[in-house]
């Protein structure tokens, strides 16, 4: 392609808005893509999307204020990062809205609420057979908040929404490895919620959900030798 035309091609495009970046930024972290730690620099944040680094200041800021942006002092924001014992208490804390959340939504969950959580289940199976590991982790994590969505407090809701992001800051190893949420257990989960037997399915996402807490222990002691590992694979843009 001619150079003049690239050029007026980038002339043209026009810069993404505080939102966009933001999202952008926001979805790279829940899907893993930018890991725990991963320093994020104004200057080549803002060269890389062609705004101001004003504007980067406030899309960093917003990201500290959903927990998932670390702002320090004279070195700058850095994607944070939750130790084993932060996780396990989130996790907790999940569990305990979840039910409730369940309870609630049991109550008055409509056939097409039930049939659009069926078709997000069957978009992370695709996500799972295309192997699509990003999107996998979003729709998985999507289940929940979905459910949430559903929900008649929204507090409860509200709580749910800030906690489960920050669950992505829990790891720093090989996403493909992740303990993750797996479709058939979202299913088993929305059968008793259909069925109206609001306890059977508070139980299975209770269990659910300690199958991933589980997995995270286990992990925990890989975590030393990963995290070489995976400084080194930092500065190897292409590795895959
Ligand atoms: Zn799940």
């Amino acid at each position: 392609m001619p150079d003049v035309l690239q050029r007026s091609d980038s002339e043209t495009k026009a810069k993404p808005s505080e939102d966009v970046i933001y999202a952008e930024l926001y979805n790279a972290i829940c899907e893993r893509q930018l890991l725990p730690d991963t320093k994020l620099g104004e200057a080549m944040l803002a060269e890389h999307y062609g705004v101001s680094r004003t504007i980067i200041r406030q899309v960093l800021l917003r990201l500290s204020g959903d927990y998932l942006v670390k702002l320090e002092p004279n070195r700058g924001a850095f994607v944070a990062r939750l130790s084993l014992d932060e996780a396990k208490q989130i996790y907790a804390a999940w569990r305990l809205v979840e039910a409730e959340i369940i309870r609630d939504v049991t109550l008055s969950i409509t056939s097409e609420q039930i049939a659009s959580l069926r078709a997000l289940i069957a978009s992370e199976r695709k996500a799972c057979e295309e192997e699509d590991y990003p999107l996998l982790t979003r729709l998985s994590t999507q289940f929940h908040l979905q459910l949430a969505d559903l929900c008649s407090n929204q507090f409860l809701s509200r709580f749910l929404k800030e906690l489960i992001p920050q669950t992505s800051l829990a790891y720093f190893y090989d996403v493909r490895k992740m303990p993750l949420c797996t479709e058939d257990e979202h299913s088993i989960i929305l059968n008793y919620i259909e069925a109206g037997e609001d306890e059977s399915a508070v139980a299975a996402a209770t269990q659910h959900l300690d199958g991933i807490e589980a997995a995270l222990n286990a992990r925990a002691s890989l975590e030393q030798k990963v995290s070489l590992v995976d400084k080194l694979k930092s500065r190897v843009p292409s590795f895959s």
